[in-house]
């Protein structure tokens, strides 16, 4: 009971953080701390190269490995405008997952799994973590290594290290790169990779790399650009010490009943799973639930006529590898299609949304009426769904925290025109 109930407040710190809109480019970042978009950078690059020096000397790494990182290092301005480029547009569960889960991916991701089968067997006997969860990572993250990115990791390293905007948190991730390179893990000129500084098929942060990265074709390297073993075990390794319970479901597609206590839908809450089966929650085939007590979140991403899914103890990784829940979701769904799941059931109905527009009407109105103190930005984070699934239940309206262009009408707002989810 009291693993459950830390379960429970862990739970719920990590969905106080969710965001349910994604930027573009941040679609596959870990949390970032609160930016400071505006700070101005102050003092010159080259002084400051000359100090993070001095530190990493002190640090313990070799004088060489410093040498061949820092000798010829410049700042990429490129690197700042994108990291505070603002770009936030509003998306939904099923228009992201729709553009994640492709068809490509599935097929690929099966080939992958059969190909490299005994490895993937060999992962799960060690680290307890199936295949199919590592491979739906290895999919979104890289499309397996085909897509990792091709700017020099170690400049974007230092240019965010320099940027006030999140120096302290990409200094240490520069120095975990000195590190990785003085443990003879990769080369300077290897660590191709992303604008954000993450490196591998499965886009680790170099902080992570260095304390989770394993070995797993004993050739003496942990290589995450070029392994594939190495990829997989590591993965697995960094998925386990995330908290992932063996032999336990990680996410199941539920059918619900026409009634429900709408307001227990919500991943700050669990039931055990047998409280589900007792309030008419089916499986997707339409079989009765398990009777037992594993606890369980009901996710209505899309509200009480959408997709429905009861997330596990073993789902709380996903948000610690990605803040969007969106993106949690996805990469849970594809780990259980790569495991011989069906597409979810995108619903009874077409599900109404809101534009961008109105997304950021509804949150003006959901502050003037005293629900929401957040910022007021069309980014339908999980503060402005704590403040929907108030404002339903004081309106008498179903509170499933899915904002629609009925609670848009009913706190007052314009709600035409009505944009409709793309059923495909
Ligand atoms: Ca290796």
């Amino acid at each position: 009971m009291a693993r459950l109930r830390a379960g429970i407040s862990g739970i719920a710190a990590i969905a106080a953080t969710l965001i349910f809109s994604v930027s573009a480019q941040a679609e596959t970042m870990p949390p970032a701390p609160p930016a400071a978009a505006n700070c101005q950078n102050t003092g010159s690059f080259e002084r400051w190269l000359a100090d993070f020096r001095k530190e990493a000397l002190a640090q313990g790494i070799s004088r060489q490995t410093v040498s061949r990182v820092l000798d010829d290092m410049t700042l990429d301005q490129s690197i700042i405008s994108r990291d505070r480029k603002q770009s936030f547009f509003s998306q939904t569960f099923t228009a992201f997952s729709g553009r994640l889960i492709s068809g490509g991916r599935i097929k690929n991701g099966q080939a992958r799994l059969k190909q490299h089968a005994e490895l993937f067997a060999r992962v799960e006997k060690e680290y307890g973590v199936p295949g199919p969860v590592i491979a739906a990572f290895w999919a979104l993250e890289s499309d397996f290594g085909a897509g990792m990115g091709d700017l020099s990791v170690l400049r974007s390293l230092a240019t965010l290290a320099y940027d006030c905007r999140r120096g302290e948190m990409f200094r240490k991730e520069f120095m975990a790169a000195l590190r990785i390179i003085d443990r003879g893990d990769l080369q300077p000129s290897e660590m191709i990779g992303s604008w954000a500084g993450e490196l591998g098929q499965t886009q680790f942060l170099p902080t992570h790399y260095f304390t989770y990265a394993v070995d797993f074709d004993g050739d003496g390297k942990r290589n995450l650009l070029k392994s594939v073993p190495d990829v997989i075990g590591s993965t697995g390794a960094f998925i386990k010490s995330l908290g992932w319970r063996a032999g336990e479901p990680w996410l199941e597609e539920v059918r619900v009943p026409q009634n429900l206590q709408w307001d227990q839908a919500d991943l700050a809450i669990q039931h055990p799973r047998s409280k589900w089966a007792d309030w008419g929650v089916k499986t997707i085939s339409g079989q009765p639930l398990k009777k037992d007590d594993l606890p369980a979140s009901l996710l209505l991403p899309m509200g009480r006529f959408g997709p429905a899914f009861l997330a596990y103890p073993n789902f709380q990784i996903y948000p610690k590898w990605n803040q969007s829940l969106n993106y949690c979701i996805t990469a849970a769904h594809l780990a259980t299609r790569l495991d011989g799941a069906p597409a979810y059931n995108k619903g009874s109905q077409p599900i109404e949304e809101l534009t961008y527009e109105q997304g950021k009407e509804l949150q003006r109105l959901l502050v003037k009426r005293g629900f929401f103190n957040g910022e007021v930005d069309g980014k339908i984070g999980a503060g402005t769904r704590a403040a929907v699934k108030a404002a339903q239940m004081k309106l008498g309206m179903a509170a499933d925290s899915y904002p629609t262009p009925e609670l848009l009408e009913r706190l007052g707002g314009r709600a035409t025109p009505r944009a409709r989810a793309d059923k495909d």
